[in-house]
């Protein structure tokens, strides 16, 4: 019997768009149990049928969402919607009230990071992650940090 310690990641995943549909299938590909929410019953056309995983059709604002996904037992919740502000609400509440372990945000707007941060939420930027690779494909990786 698997111990509380050696068990399965459990991992939520808010928003079922572009970026929440391809991360819940691989991390469905890579075995891990996986339940992704979207309040938006189209949205979950995006996963294959290979995906494994648990969906859930609701507004992730709601602590009734939440709590039906059971993130009070969640190691990971990762909030993919395409607003930040809803994303800063649901990894807020992951954090402080069900002290879920690992909060990741997807985060439009580069300035508001440091907000994050000092929340102990970990950001997710595409903005500046294809600054980034954009940067390495056309000067190299050696010019230091985007700033
Ligand atoms: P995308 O920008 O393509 O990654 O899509 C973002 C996804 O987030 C869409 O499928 C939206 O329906 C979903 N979404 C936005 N707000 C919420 C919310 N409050 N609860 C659940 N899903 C949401």
């Amino acid at each position: 019997m698997k111990t509380k310690q050696d068990r399965d990641e459990y991992i939520i995943v808010i928003g079922c768009g572009r970026l929440g549909s391809h991360l819940a299938r691989l991390l469905s590909k890579a075995r891990k149990s996986v339940v992704v929410i979207d309040k938006d019953e189209h949205a979950f056309h995006r996963l294959s049928d290979e995906y494994s995983g648990f969906t859930i059709e609701a507004d992730a604002v709601e602590i009734d969402t939440l709590l039906r996904a059971k993130i009070d037992k969640a190691d990971v919740v990762v909030t993919t919607t395409n607003d930040d502000n809803t994303n800063l609400m649901i990894a807020q509440i992951a954090k402080t009230i069900y002290k879920v372990p690992k909060v990741i945000a997807r985060l439009f707007e580069p300035s508001r990071q440091p907000v994050y941060e000092e929340l102990g939420i970990d950001t997710l930027c595409p903005t500046i992650l294809s600054a980034e690779a954009l940067r390495n494909t056309i000067i190299g990786e050696e010019t230091g940090d985007l700033e």
